[in-house]
């Protein structure tokens, strides 16, 4: 593998290997930028089916967490980690421990989250052999703990703005939203948005998380091959990453984009083809910054819950300000998004500006 040639390489500071033969851990780290701070992000386990697949997801994710971290304004570069595997069954308290050793290894450099695959329980495991962890659990009105429903509110809080500013409305009532994937964020995001009458169109490859939130919330079922091509006001990913791409693009029929997964656009000129066809994207790593808010209060010790809500909610301004310059220097918002994020990070050439 030509590590320094893949597309998604971006002058990683650092790309380290991790194995443990006792328990069979196999695991990635990439730490992309300490400008602003040790690198957060969290650790996805995921049966990739090599390790080029690995490599390639960890150097995504973790460009994506500096702009996160940068853009949300945290003294935090961007890491992540990967472990290859599947989490419904290679999981065990000592493959943590060993991962926990292998981030302990680089001495701060990176902390650990958990991320899609791993749990609170999996980073208590984690703590065992590390301090450099964070997304503990926590008491009531502290900062921390799982970061899912911190993020929920920031994507709730983003899809308002983004109406506001796509649909001319100041409320979600009677806005209709397809939501893909009703997990740990997809859940709760549907809750809020529920409470505020928006209309639910609901789809995941599990049939029980679909049928809690129609239930619950009285969403309407679609299968998940249908989900992208709704009809809706919004369209709100919150499964997994590369779902707007050239083969759905011209399928949707959304008016806004606006969801938790990472990595929703494949590449960054398809924010161009959403654009060309008059619909409003919000960046990914904006609008899903409040779990990563809360895992940084949390980080840096003695917080309250209602400090990581004050910060979340500076998403929706931040969302704002990148839909207005998109508006007037007659770009896409992932451009002006990739181009703030890089002038925070000090790299000034953005790769894939549209
Ligand atoms: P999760 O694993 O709890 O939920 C994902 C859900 O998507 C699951 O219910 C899964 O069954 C479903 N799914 C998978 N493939 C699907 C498909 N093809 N169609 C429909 N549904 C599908 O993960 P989560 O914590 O809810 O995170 C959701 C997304 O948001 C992920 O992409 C994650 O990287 C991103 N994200 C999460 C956080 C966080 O704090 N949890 C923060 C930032 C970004």
């Amino acid at each position: 593998m030509e590590l320094f040639e893949l597309r998604e390489f971006d002058a990683h500071e650092l790309v380290v290997f991790g194995h443990d033969d006792a328990t069979g851990l196999r695991a990635v780290i990439a730490v992309h930028s300490t400008a602003l701070g040790p690198a957060a992000g969290g650790c996805r386990m995921w049966p990739y089916p090599g390790t080029a697949e690995a490599v390639a997801d960890v150097l995504r994710l973790s460009r994506g967490m500096s702009y996160k971290n940068a853009m949300a304004g945290l003294a935090f570069g961007g890491g992540k980690a990967v472990i290859i595997g599947d989490s419904s069954r290679a999981k065990t308290p000592q493959l943590f421990e060993a991962f926990g050793r292998f981030v302990d290894s680089l001495g701060g450099r990176y902390i650990t989250a958990e991320d899609v695959g791993t749990t609170v329980a999996d980073m208590a495991s984690v703590a065992r052999t590390t301090r450099y962890v964070s997304g503990l659990g926590a008491a009531p009105g502290e900062a921390g703990g799982d970061p899912g429903p911190k993020t929920a509110l920031g994507v709730h809080l983003g899809i308002k703005a983004a109406v506001r500013f796509g649909l001319g409305r100041s409320d979600l009532s009677g806005v209709s939203v397809a939501v893909q994937g009703a997990g740990g964020v997809g859940y709760r995001l549907c809750a809020m948005l529920a409470r505020e009458g928006a209309r639910l169109t609901v789809a995941d490859v599990r049939p029980a998380a679909v049928e809690r939130v129609c239930d619950e919330f009285g969403a309407r079922a679609v299968s998940p091959e249908e989900v992208l091509a709704q009809p809706v006001d919004v369209l709100s990913p919150c499964a997994l990453g590369a779902v707007l791409n050239p083969t759905s693009i011209p399928g949707l029929r959304a008016r806004i984009i606006a969801g938790a997964a990472n990595n929703q656009l494949a590449q960054g000129q398809d924010g161009s083809v959403l654009k060309a066809a008059g619909i409003l994207y919000a960046p990914d790593y904006v609008i899903n910054a409040g779990g990563i808010i809360s895992v940084a209060h949390e980080y840096r010790g003695g917080g309250s819950e209602a400090a990581v809500i004050a910060d979340i909610q500076g998403i929706p301004a931040r969302l704002t300000e990148i839909f207005e310059r998109a508006r007037s220097e007659n770009r896409t918002t992932n451009a002006v998004a990739d181009q703030m994020a890089r002038e925070r990070l000090g790299r000034h050439s953005p790769p894939q500006a549209a």
